[in-house]
């Protein structure tokens, strides 16, 4: 009896809640104006190339979607509220809400800027998971005023899926065990990671619906689509075991460089720092993350240590960034001493940067990174930098988001 008793909280089946803000930076933009409730409002940049980060539900019954060209939300909803969105107020607001969650659950991931993960296993013994995920939706919602959505199942997948048929402003239980029956007649577009190349490539093979995936063998799915194919059919069986990554977590990502002599050199690390920032910024592009928190790290040849950080409204942005690099370079390098190291790392990081980049930068200015980063893309990432860069040796080909570790130390030397 003991032994079975033991046996069963082993395999204790989990208790996954997805919780995700409705429509977020309009929710926002109306917590501070709210003028903007029950109206058709966009959100994005607000140039004739400009593209919709968020819409309100009132602006999607017109056939606007996020993504679309501004230009075309236009035509379709005439009437909509147009605004260039603000990720230093999106990020404060968001910061709110999580708060609320840290203080009222163990465990939990901020996966976005408005999406988190939340473990409740364990703790249904006393008051029942649903209940507690309701409780704290409405504390959520109380105390910031921004609509929420929640998903709740044994898993990240399925919660996540429940999470978007809830939407908006509600809230879906999955049971256990009707994972595949709640996935088997939706589009297999909301697997989440289904996007457009892969839901192309379904529906060449004739695959919308989620139903016709579980009816496959698992090896076809893997002759057509590889490694992703067994993945993708797992997830439509509703069949996840990815864990919860605890917050404080979250991975960094952070490039230091010692230097072979020692210098004093300023143009020398001012160079070479700009570059480390570039490359480091490119690989938060790459990953689609954004990062909230700046570190930036001097060692002198006597090896004190010194490093200095900065909160920031969430960005990926070399205009952003960069001169926040600079700006903790110059506070701390006061001693003038011979340097022996510098550093730079990004925390805090979350996914969603297209969304954020999409309002955040001119045009001109995405553009102009886009076109960079594509040139790395293809030509490595010292095709393209920064005049004052360009005394520093390459830093990283790396991709810190693809799970593949570093090729080369992280700690090389120039
Ligand atoms: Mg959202």
């Amino acid at each position: 009896m003991q032994k079975r008793k033991k046996a069963k909280s082993m395999t204790q089946e989990r208790s996954i809640v997805h919780m995700d803000l409705d429509t977020f930076f309009v929710s926002c933009e109306r917590r501070i104006d709210s003028r903007l409730n029950n109206m058709p409002v966009l959100i994005g940049g607000t140039s004739d190339r400009g593209v919709v980060a968020s819409c309100s539900y009132e602006a999607r019954k017109f056939g606007v979607h996020s993504a679309m060209p501004m230009r075309m939300a236009k035509q379709l909803c005439p009437e909509a509220i147009v605004l260039r969105g603000n990720s230093g107020v999106y990020t404060k607001f968001s910061k709110e809400v999580t708060d609320v969650i840290q203080e009222t659950v163990p465990l939990y991931e901020k996966s976005s800027i408005d999406e988190f993960y939340i473990d409740l296993t364990g703790m249904d013994r006393f008051f029942g998971c649903h209940q507690l995920a309701t409780e704290l939706r409405t504390k959520i919602m109380k105390e910031t005023g921004l609509p929420i959505s929640f998903g709740l199942s044994v898993n990240k997948t399925v919660s996540k899926i429940a999470t978007g048929e809830a939407k908006p402003n509600n809230q879906l239980k999955v049971d256990s065990g009707l994972e595949k029956g709640f996935l088997a007649p939706l589009s297999v577009r909301k697997i989440p990671m289904v996007g457009e190349k892969t839901y192309n490539a379904l529906c060449d093979l004739g695959i919308k619906r989620i139903k016709t995936v579980q009816e496959m063998p698992v090896n076809m799915m893997e002759r057509v689509f590889g490694k992703h194919g067994i993945t993708l059919w797992k997830k439509a069986n509703g069949v996840d075991n990815s864990p919860i990554v605890p917050y404080h977590e979250r991975k960094s990502i952070s490039t230091e460089r010692t230097f072979d002599k020692d210098t004093i050199d300023v143009y020398k690390l001012k160079g070479i720092i700009t570059a480390m920032t570039e490359n480091l910024i490119y690989q938060l592009r790459r990953g689609n993350k954004l990062t909230a928190c700046v570190t930036f790290k001097i060692r002198y040849s006597d090896f004190q240590t010194y490093t200095k950080q900065k909160m920031i409204p969430y960005s990926s942005a070399d205009h952003i960034i960069l001169p926040i690099v600079m700006d903790l370079y110059k506070t701390l390098y006061q001693r003038r001493l011979l340097v022996r190291l510098v550093g730079v790392r990004f925390s805090h990081l979350v996914s969603g940067g297209h969304q954020i980049n999409m309002f955040e930068d001119d045009e001109k200015i995405l553009n102009l990174y886009h076109a960079m980063d594509k040139m790395r893309e293809r030509f490595g990432d010292r095709a393209v930098i920064r005049a004052s860069g360009m005394g520093a040796k390459s830093i990283s080909r790396w991709n810190p988001f693809t799970g593949e570790p570093p090729p080369l130390l992280a700690n090389r030397r120039q």
